[in-house]
């Protein structure tokens, strides 16, 4: 089995699905994609040849930070034959309710993704242009070393930015990144994504603190 999160979290790097797909078709496995950060409003990976698409409906699908979910994708065979057996045992089933909330999220989902696409690459901008900032990432910014892949598979950047401050060592970095997040006005201090809030996090503290630091340098997830 092959296993792509694109974008990623956080730093939205992104991969060309039907370049992996073909590798791993080649080498009969599977390609399972995480599809989070676009939701399937943004791109449907399965059109570019994956055969299992995963999401977590806490997310976008949702889209209020109102309950948790999640959604496996694939053909009625998969489906019925691996994943439906699997919940029966051992009960991830949805409560009646979260399932009514999701439905409700999805209808909105289009149109929310569309203006989370507007309003982060315009923020990301923003942050590109100003002199404490090192780095940005959005896969609608031209900077952003697959933009040309992201633009071929997404119709949008998404809702999701990622940005390194400046500093003079990691240490520094990291004191500078926690006093941008305790100065903010408008965000909410949470590691999670996609509410209809503006949500900020420090990822190599929370949502990435139990990786290791290795781990961490390979996939950039750095102090600042
Ligand atoms: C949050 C997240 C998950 C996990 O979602 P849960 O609802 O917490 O299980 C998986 N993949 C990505 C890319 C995420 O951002």
């Amino acid at each position: 089995m092959f296993f792509l999160e694109t974008p990623s979290n956080p730093l939205t790097e992104v991969a060309d699905i039907a370049a992996v797909a073909e590798i791993a078709h080649n080498a009969g496995a599977q390609l399972v994609v995480d599809n989070c950060f676009c939701s399937p409003a943004l791109q449907q990976p399965i059109k570019f040849g994956a055969d299992i698409v995963v999401h977590s409906a806490t997310k976008h699908i949702d889209g209020q930070g109102r309950v948790l979910g999640g959604a496996v994708l694939g053909s009625h065979d998969f489906i019925m034959g691996k994943v439906f057996p699997f919940v029966r045992t051992a009960g991830p089933t949805l409560s009646a309710f979260n399932a009514w909330v999701l439905l409700k999220g999805m209808e909105t989902l289009a149109i929310r993704m569309e203006r989370h696409s507007t309003n982060a690459l315009a923020l990301a901008e923003f942050l590109e242009s100003h002199p404490a900032v090192a780095r940005v990432f959005h896969p609608a910014l031209k900077s952003h070393p697959q933009h040309e892949i992201a633009m071929r598979q997404q119709s949008g950047g998404g809702a999701i930015v990622s940005f390194e401050l400046k500093g003079a060592t990691p240490e520094q970095q990291r004191a500078n990144a926690w006093r941008v997040i305790d100065n903010t006005r408008l965000c909410s201090i949470t590691g999670n994504l996609g509410d209809t809030r503006t949500t900020i996090t420090h990822p190599y503290t929370t949502t990435h603190a139990r990786v290791s630091p290795e781990a961490k340098a390979a996939a950039g997830v750095v102090k600042g």
